[in-house]
């Protein structure tokens, strides 16, 4: 992982969770900069960068290399299923990530209705769409300053 830029993450993430309770998740990156060709990521492993069951759904993105090592998106969906509330676990996975020099963000929804998301990089863009959402709220948060930049976003039915 030393050959990887951690400045320059580029990764999309999705949870999802429907009406009838089914929830799923979903993660496309492009990987990292500067990386051996045939580099394998998080993203794409099962309980590493992307996980859902029927208690929560998680998806990452970050340094794969340090994800993989937590199996970050299992660890996160092992505390929600134990009782934490998704904040708290969010909170407790993305400490554990820190403790072995890990840099990453990770969104999350739990069947019990929680939203919620966590990042230690600058920056990390993302939405959260309801069934009653009218328009789609993007936000940008900066970890340094705390600022988030919050656009809105027409719906489209298409
Ligand atoms: N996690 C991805 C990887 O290591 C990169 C990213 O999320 O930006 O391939």
């Amino acid at each position: 992982y030393e050959y990887c830029s951690s400045d320059k993450l580029g990764t999309v993430g999705c949870v999802v969770r429907d009406s009838s309770g089914l929830i799923v998740a979903g993660t496309s990156t492009g990987g990292l900069k500067v990386c051996y060709p045939g580099r394998v990521g998080d993203s794409g492993i099962p309980g590493s960068g992307t996980y859902a069951n029927k208690f929560a759904g998680i998806s990452c993105t970050g340094i794969g290399e340090k994800i993989l090592r937590l199996n970050l998106a299992r660890l996160v969906s092992i505390l929600i299923e134990e009782g934490f509330s998704l904040e708290k676990s969010l909170e407790k996975a993305l400490q554990k990530l820190a403790q072995i020099d890990g840099k990453g963000g990770v969104i999350a929804i739990s069947q019990r209705g929680e939203i919620g998301y966590t990042f230690n990089t600058k920056t990390m863009s993302f939405a959260i769409i309801r069934s009653t959402t009218k328009q789609i709220r993007r936000s940008l948060k900066s970890q340094k300053s705390g600022q988030s930049d919050k656009k809105q976003l027409p719906l489209r039915n298409s």
